[in-house]
């Protein structure tokens, strides 16, 4: 889908395995043409055939990519890589906070134990270059801003296409009723309420949701805050009710009624969120 005239949104669909059945969902990539043409994620392990097919019905080849950009190590964004980079041979690049994950996904699978983590990445890919706050690509005719929005994940990046007044979100913003993800939950409100600060945006293209322009962005980000802020609260209110402390994955349960979300999206993952939330509600009291 052409979203401006060097913007395109590829939506890959996919599901997860997960111990209460399959969970389908969807992530998008985001190619931008022009004199240097870049890829911003790379789906899950099988997308690499719906990116190339894309990028052929515009007129690109694999080969003509100047760049890969990961917002972050996630297998949604991560799984396609390895097969992209030996077709297209341009540098991958994404910040230091998500190489070790990115360079070693074993690493990852071990450390972050998402459902089904080998059906959705193919491997490991070498990061060439590293990325960091302010960094800006000249793509020619464009110009591509890295902004470190951590939160989601430590090294989680969005990307703003100056020119084009498009802001490349990532996993950056929570989206309302969907699966709470987070690894710092005060750094994840920040980041949000730092995006909402730029000016001129037009289009924000955030990695599981539509495509939003005008007024519809600040809305997102409002309505991502709200549901950060309601989250909190549900963890806080579960934890009160606790005479002793619960199994992560159980609390996580207690939770997720609390927020009327389906038990199936109850994993591990989700269940560190919370407890993130509970270690930064410890810290409030301890101020
Ligand atoms: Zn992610």
């Amino acid at each position: 889908m052409q979203i401006t005239k060097n913007v395109h949104a590829i939506k890959i669909p996919f599901q997860v395995k997960t111990d209460l059945g399959l969970l389908d969902r969807f992530v998008y990539s985001y190619l931008i043409t022009g004199e240097s043409p870049v890829l911003i994620d790379t789906g899950v392990s099988s997308s690499d055939k719906i990116i190339i097919k894309y990028m052929e019905a515009v007129g690109l080849k694999p080969e003509d990519l100047s760049l890969m950009i990961l917002s972050h190590s996630h297998p949604d964004h991560i799984g396609s890589a390895p097969s992209l980079k030996e077709v297209s041979h341009c540098p991958v690049a994404a910040h230091g906070g998500e190489q070790s994950w990115i360079e070693d996904t074993e690493l990852q699978a071990k450390e972050r134990p998402v459902p089904g983590f080998h059906s959705l990445v193919q491997g490991s890919v070498p990061v060439d270059m590293i990325l960091d706050e302010g960094d800006e690509f000249d793509l020619g005719n464009l110009t591509l801003e890295v902004i470190h929005t951590p939160g989601h994940s430590r090294g989680s990046i969005s990307l703003l296409l100056k020119e084009e007044g498009v802001l490349f979100s990532g996993d950056a913003i929570p989206l309302k009723g969907d699966l709470p993800i987070y690894e710092d939950y005060q750094a994840s409100l920040e980041s949000v309420h730092r995006l909402k600060e730029l000016k001129n945006i037009k289009w924000l293209l955030g990695s599981w949701d539509e495509p939003h322009s005008g007024d519809d962005i600040i809305k997102v980000m409002d309505d991502a805050l709200e549901y950060l802020e309601s989250i909190n609260e549900a963890v806080q209110k579960v934890n009160e009710n606790m005479a002793v402390d619960k199994d992560p994955l159980e609390f996580c349960k207690l939770v997720l009624i609390e927020l009327g979300l389906p038990m199936k999206v109850a994993n591990p993952i989700v269940a560190e969120s919370f407890q993130e939330n509970l270690r930064y509600l410890r810290n409030l009291n301890k101020e």
